[in-house]
C-alpha cells in the first residue's frame, strides 16, 4: 500500500485535468476506473456519491442497484465488481494521512484513465438525452 499526504492526494486528483465529479479512482480488486459521475450512472444515489467516492466500487451500485433495470433497458454492460473498502476488506491500495490519521483509499487513476472514462460518460450522456427526447415524442404523438 502506498501512503501519501493530503496534498500529494489533491494535487494528483488535479492532475486528471477533468471537472471534479469526473475525478477517477480505481477498485483495488477489478480495476475498475469510477468517479461520482459514473457511480451516479451506475445507480448510486445523488447524496451517497461523496461518501461512496473511492471507497465502494461501482459494481456495488451497477449489480444490485435500483437502476439496474434501467440499465438493462439501456444494453449497456454493467460494470465493477461487489467491492467496498471496510474492515472486512483491508486491501487498499492507498493511504491517505491527513492530521495524524491515515485514511484508506482507492487509487488515483492516471490522468489518460481519467480524461477516457470523462469522455465515455459525456458521450453517455448525450445519448440518453438523445433517446428520452426520442420517446417523449413517442408518448405526446
Ligand atoms: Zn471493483
Amino acid at each position: 500500500m502506498e501512503t501519501i499526504t493530503l496534498q500529494e492526494f489533491q494535487d494528483r486528483c488535479r492532475a486528471q485535468g477533468v471537472p471534479r465529479e469526473h475525478i477517477a479512482f480505481k477498485c483495488p480488486r477489478c480495476g475498475t476506473v469510477q468517479s461520482m459521475a459514473s457511480l451516479a450512472e451506475a445507480g448510486c444515489p445523488r447524496d451517497n456519491l461523496e461518501k461512496a467516492i473511492g471507497f465502494t466500487c461501482e459494481g456495488v451500485f451497477s449489480n444490485i442497484g435500483g437502476f439496474r433495470p434501467f440499465r438493462a433497458t439501456r444494453e449497456l454492460p454493467l460494470r465493477g465488481c461487489d467491492y467496498s473498502l471496510g474492515p472486512r476488506h483491508a486491501h487498499a491500495d492507498l493511504a491517505v494521512v491527513h492530521l495524524g490519521h491515515s485514511y484508506e483509499h482507492f487509487a488515483v487513476a492516471t490522468p489518460e484513465e481519467a480524461q477516457s472514462l470523462y469522455r465515455v460518460i459525456s458521450l453517455l450522456g448525450e445519448l440518453f438525452e438523445a433517446a428520452d427526447a426520442d420517446a417523449e415524442g413517442e408518448t405526446s404523438a
